[in-house]
């Protein structure tokens, strides 16, 4: 076993026993408080290191129990992790690059740890590294963190895949046997209406009415999976031209409510044009529907600049939502009214949800019940796009 002991850092000439000896209680103490382990390679062309007793403690040994040289380090060291550990030695000594690792060692108990490993050479004046002090840091716990979180994120991107995909099929193969149903109950409804007392009648207008609702929901449900399907291409829009279209889209609506929908010098976003789109018209659309009684709807779309994204409003002067539900709405299938108040589905803000996310940016709502909503989502510049 060595007995070698460091060479000091800080000249002895320049020190009295009495201050090397504070000093060396003092460096002690600090590496001792800083649960890190200090390990001194006074000659690299030797074996003999200088370990404090806080280095062998964090491997579960007692001081000096083990030796402390570049062998025992070398057959502590995890042997996947040998490569990257003597390559950054390599390129620290030929290249100054500073020595800073994650490695494993392995404790006395036989399990390997987690440590992050520093140091730094000092030369002679010719350059060539003469001795090198560094330290261990115990970083097993935040490895084993950091293993974890990356297991669960593997593990929820998988499942998504799986509920996306699942989504995706059960709503396509769906439609199938419900247009078959649909149409045959339409057909004897038809057939043998003359034979139907009132109240089967009304039964078959029941099923037809359900019929055409769930056919309605698998539609969206399949439209809400196919925006995660879109291939992302993007491009440069002119918003004005995007509402322009949008307005066509919903003419009949706005001719029958005789909306007022006003934009001006709005920018040119970066993003795919059919999914522009479709965010724009479910918000317009939302808008109009959600007018308030007696009111002529007033819609009015602003922009914002900010440093990395437009900001972009869709402002109205309809029922408003109360608080409590600003983020229930965006939710799949959650509504706030019965069928026979308002029509839909409950997708029409969970795709604009998506839409936004898909573009990096976000979506949020402002209202008031009674006084109106506005619908903002930020949209990501071309050059903050990643
Ligand atoms: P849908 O309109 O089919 O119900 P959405 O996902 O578009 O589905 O909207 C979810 C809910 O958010 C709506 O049911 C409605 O209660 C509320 N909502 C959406 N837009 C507005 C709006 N402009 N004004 C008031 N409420 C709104």
């Amino acid at each position: 076993m060595s007995n070698a002991s460091p060479s000091p850092i800080v000249p002895e000439h320049f020190l009295s026993p009495n201050d090397l000896e504070t000093a060396k209680e003092r460096f002690e103490l600090a590496a001792m408080g800083a649960s890190v382990g200090i390990w001194d390679w006074m000659n690299v062309d030797k074996e003999e290191e200088y370990w404090t007793p806080k280095f062998f403690q964090l491997l579960g040994y007692e001081d000096q129990e083990i030796r402390p040289t570049l062998s025992q380090f070398k057959a502590l060291l995890h042997p996947d992790d040998w490569a990257h550990t003597f390559k950054a030695l390599e390129a620290h000594f030929n290249n100054k690059t500073p020595f800073d690792v994650e490695y494993r060692l392995k404790h006395k108990s036989g399990e390997y740890r987690w440590f992050r490993g520093c140091g730094y050479a000092s030369r002679n004046s010719e350059g060539t590294p003469q001795r090198m002090v560094g330290s261990i840091q115990d970083i097993h716990e935040q490895k084993s963190y950091e293993a974890e979180l990356e297991t669960l994120v593997a593990r929820l991107k998988q499942s998504n895949n799986d509920l996306e995909r699942f989504a995706y099929v059960a709503s396509h193969d769906l439609q199938e046997p419900l247009r078959v149903i649909s149409s045959y109950v339409q057909l004897i409804n038809k057939r043998y209406h003359d034979k139907l007392g009132d109240g089967a009648k009304e039964f078959f207008g029941f099923i037809v009415d359900g019929c055409k609702r769930m056919q309605q929901l698998i539609n969206d449900l399949l439209d809400f999976s196919r925006v995660a399907q879109h291939e992302l291409t993007k491009e440069h829009l002119d918003l004005n031209t995007l509402m322009k279209q949008v307005e066509r889209h919903v003419a009949k609506k706005m001719e029958s409510t005789a909306a007022i929908v006003t934009y001006k010098d709005l920018p040119h976003v970066y993003g795919n044009r059919s999914l522009i789109v479709r965010l724009l018209q479910n918000l317009l659309n939302n808008s109009l529907k959600y007018c308030a009684p007696n009111k002529t709807p007033n819609i009015k779309i602003i922009s914002t600049e900010k440093n990395s994204c437009w900001e972009i409003s869709v402002e109205d002067n309809g029922i408003g939502i109360e608080d409590q539900y600003f983020e229930r709405i965006f939710v799949i299938f959650q509504r706030l009214h019965t069928m026979d108040k308002y029509s839909g589905t409950g997708v029409g803000l969970a795709i604009c949800q998506r839409i936004i996310h898909s573009h990096g940016g976000n979506i949020w709502v402002k209202s008031e019940l009674g006084n109106g909503s506005t619908f903002t989502f930020s949209l990501p510049k071309e050059n903050q796009d990643n």
